[in-house]
């Protein structure tokens, strides 16, 4: 088997032109028959690997996927590339089952999708035994080992696969693996020397923010209005507050719904489904919302609550742009939070050992959430994954805090806190230093302190972040068992008895600038950030979804994001432009390219009529007038353009495909010399040199036809 044919298949049946890096080595190993492991971020093209294999060899691939809706959503999707396709799971009822039988057993069947607790069931084993198999795939490898973070008991039984089937290649996959459990994985499924594959985790196309957790609403209300329709989801730690910031969100006219565990099942269901088909963009939902979700055009991942690791932050924003097209994170930070957890981890029945690391995962969380460091290269550290440039594309990295000498203001906030005998909290601290008149402050006499409002020159938000820095730089510490309070550290008290100088950071400035100079920073840098969008970019997103509705298939698996807006920029409006878009398989183009050639031609002849120069549209101009069978000399006349050129723009629109009679231009015999002489001469071609090598026998019409003839046949037209 060859990567030829590999890549011929991409093209042919994904629309793709090319593979990322890793997938043609992936798809090499397991044509060279050996067992591989791979590691690849959510995202990164990891079912390619597998699915290119399992059409182009022989027989058919068993994948195995833990989550059922997960597997339905890859089953239409290669159904809708025209990919022999099926899974067998719990959700079948006998018939259906017996139906994906009678098709496997015929041989009609490339990819069989199947539980791990089907595929180890005796009664499925004798029809194992009859297929044969190309290949197996385990996605989401991670859940057979128990130092993942998903363990699945079922998923360990799969050991029997490379027992029963040695000589059967087997890919493992998973976006989530440490040393340990990579480890763990090949032992477990018996990995036979397996080649190891590890992408980078970067996700260029993801930009991280961190906000202060002030008014969250109010800045998610901001946010939301910046990002009119777009699909995106906001994590909170806790039911009530899902529930309640989405009603807030419709209140203010935003279309949102929320999702938790404890609502009925019908209910979870039906939030996901008008989430995966675009009728709700934005849902309000615990860490339970996501995981069996495909959704490739998720726009934004809101943190409301901080999460509780890294882990956990990584692969949540990691449900934002699937399809490689820009996509932003944005968490919100506050040490409430980080007590909350705190309380939630003590008061847990886990071992002293696991309380310990819980709360060390999360100290790494709350550092990477405070540290003026560019976020990304703090979290692929954390990953074990060097990154040593800035990103460029994130709020530290686009808006960098300013630096000062913070001596003055840490002996402020440091002498308050000793003269209030260390019994007060953070927003206790922030008050009394910007001379709040609350009543248990004026109660406890902390008015009275020689501290008491001797802060004012920072906003609340501003101390907030400097008090984060001083517990960052061990000035202060949080006295986790005594009610929160903060306590001054020994290198703190040396701050203000001492002369120990100490750096500070103010918080960027206000967003106007920050969006500036992230704008300016897109246009320096080689990757996008920004989304090119227009009115024809939102009208072939209401054909998709409309087009989703009839079919019964979430609009994305339709055409994704990336697909549609390049779509919008290149306008095709032939089958064979339409093939050159990104995404556009065959089979996509028989069933959805007319209805989208039909609205983009449209578009382009509204705007032409607005007077607008757009591009594809003088050849469309010059088509409609032919098609409404006007001669020649007069479509010249209308268009105000020399009849050679009319016949040109005929020509280019007969090399892409349309069906014009060429009968009257050039003749069987001009195609034939003109095309076997083609090769002596270089492209572009001259006419006029043609001309002079058949000493003007033919016309120029007749050659520009003959070449026309040849460039379309050479795309299989
Ligand atoms: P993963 O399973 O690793 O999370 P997917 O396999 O779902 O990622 O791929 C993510 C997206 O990238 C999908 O929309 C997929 O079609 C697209 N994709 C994968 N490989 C390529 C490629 N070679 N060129 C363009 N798009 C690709
Ligand atoms: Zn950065």
């Amino acid at each position: 088997m060859t990567l030829n044919l590999a890549q011929t298949t991409l093209k042919k049946v994904f629309g793709y032109d090319a593979f990322r890096p890793l997938q043609a080595d992936i798809i090499q190993t397991v044509y060279d028959r050996r067992d591989a492991l791979v590691l690849m971020p959510t995202g990164g093209g990891k079912s390619i690997c597998f699915q290119v294999p399992a059409l182009t060899l022989d027989g058919t691939a068993v994948v195995v996927s833990p989550l059922i809706a997960l597997m339905k959503d890859q089953v239409e999707g290669l159904r809708g590339n025209g990919a022999p396709a099926a899974f067998i799971n719990s959700a079948l009822s006998a018939g259906q089952i017996r139906d994906v039988e009678d098709d496997l057993l015929a041989g009609r069947i490339k990819l069989l999708y199947v539980s791990p607790e089907k595929l180890v069931s005796q009664s499925f084993q004798p029809l194992l035994r009859r297929l044969k198999i190309s290949l197996f795939a385990v996605d989401e490898a991670h859940c057979i080992s128990a130092w993942g973070h998903d363990f699945r008991p079922e998923y360990t039984q799969l050991k029997f696969l490379k027992e029963q089937y040695p000589d059967v290649p087997m890919l493992a996959l998973t976006a989530t693996a440490d040393k340990l459990t990579r480890k763990d994985i090949a032992a477990q499924l018996q990995l036979h020397d397996p080649a190891v594959f590890i992408a980078s985790f970067d996700r260029p196309n993801i930009s991280m923010t961190v906000r202060p957790g002030q008014k969250r609403f109010e800045q998610i209300a901001d946010f939301l209005k910046k990002h009119p329709g777009q699909s995106g989801i906001i994590y909170c730690l806790a039911r009530r507050t899902c529930e309640e910031v989405a009603e807030k969100l419709n209140k203010r006219g935003f279309k949102a719904a929320h999702y938790h565990a404890q609502m009925p099942p019908q209910e979870r269901d039906r939030v996901q489904e008008d989430f995966i088909n675009d009728r709700v963009p934005v849902i309000c939902a615990t860490i339970a919302f996501g995981m069996g979700i495909d959704k490739s055009n998720v726009r934004f991942v809101i943190h409301y609550n901080l999460p509780r690791n890294l882990e956990g932050y990584y692969q949540e924003i990691g449900r934002a742009g699937r399809d490689g097209l820009p996509a932003e994170a944005l968490l919100f930070f506050s040490y409430q939070d980080v007590m909350t957890y705190r309380q939630m981890f003590e008061e847990g029945d886990a071992l002293q050992e696991q309380k310990e690391l819980k709360i060390a995962k999360l100290n790494r969380m709350y550092q990477f959430a405070e540290a003026p460091v560019c976020r990304r290269k703090t979290v692929l550290h954390y990953f074990g994954e060097a990154f040593e440039r800035s990103c460029g594309n994130c709020d530290v990295c686009s808006n960098p805090p300013r630096q000062f000498d913070g001596t003055t203001a840490a002996q402020k906030a440091l002498s308050a806190l000793l003269r209030m005998e260390e019994k007060a909290g953070i927003n206790m601290l922030i008050d009394v230093l910007r001379g709040s008149r609350r009543q248990d402050i004026l109660q406890a006499g902390y008015d009275k302190i020689k501290t008491y409002g001797a802060g004012r020159e920072y906003s609340a938000e501003e101390w907030q972040f400097l008090l984060s820095q001083m517990l960052h730089h061990g000035l202060i510490e949080i006295a986790y068992d005594e009610n929160n309070c903060l306590k001054a550290t020994d290198a703190g008290r040396a701050v203000v008895f001492g002369n120990q100088q100490v750096r500070l950071a103010l918080p960027p400035k206000p967003e106007e600038k920050a969006a500036e100079r992230a704008a300016a920073a897109a246009l320096r840098q080689p990757g996008r950030t920004q989304l090119l969008r227009g009115e024809l970019f939102e009208r072939l997103v209401a054909l998709r979804r409309k087009i989703g509705q009839q079919q019964g298939v979430p609009p994305y698996l339709v055409f994704s994001d990336a697909t549609i807006e390049e779509m919008a920029q290149k306008r095709p409006v032939t089958d064979s432009d339409m093939l050159y878009v990104s995404g556009v398989g065959e089979r996509k183009l028989q069933l959805y390219g007319n209805a989208f050639i039909e609205e983009i031609r449209r578009f382009v002849r509204e705007k032409t009529g607005d007077g607008l120069n757009v591009p594809g549209s003088t050849y469309l101009l010059t088509w409609d007038l032919f098609q409404q069978g006007l001669p020649i000399e007069e479509i010249a006349r209308q268009r105000e353009i020399s009849p050679v050129t009319v016949i040109s723009h005929l020509a280019v629109m007969y090399e892409r495909g349309e069906l014009v009679d060429i009968s009257r231009w050039t003749s069987p015999e001009a195609l034939d010399l003109v095309q076997g002489a083609l090769s002596l001469f270089e492209e572009p071609y001259q006419l006029k040199d043609i001309h002079e090598h058949f000493k003007q026998r033919f016309s120029y019409e007749a050659i520009r036809f003959a070449i026309a003839d040849a460039k379309r046949k050479k795309k299989g037209k």
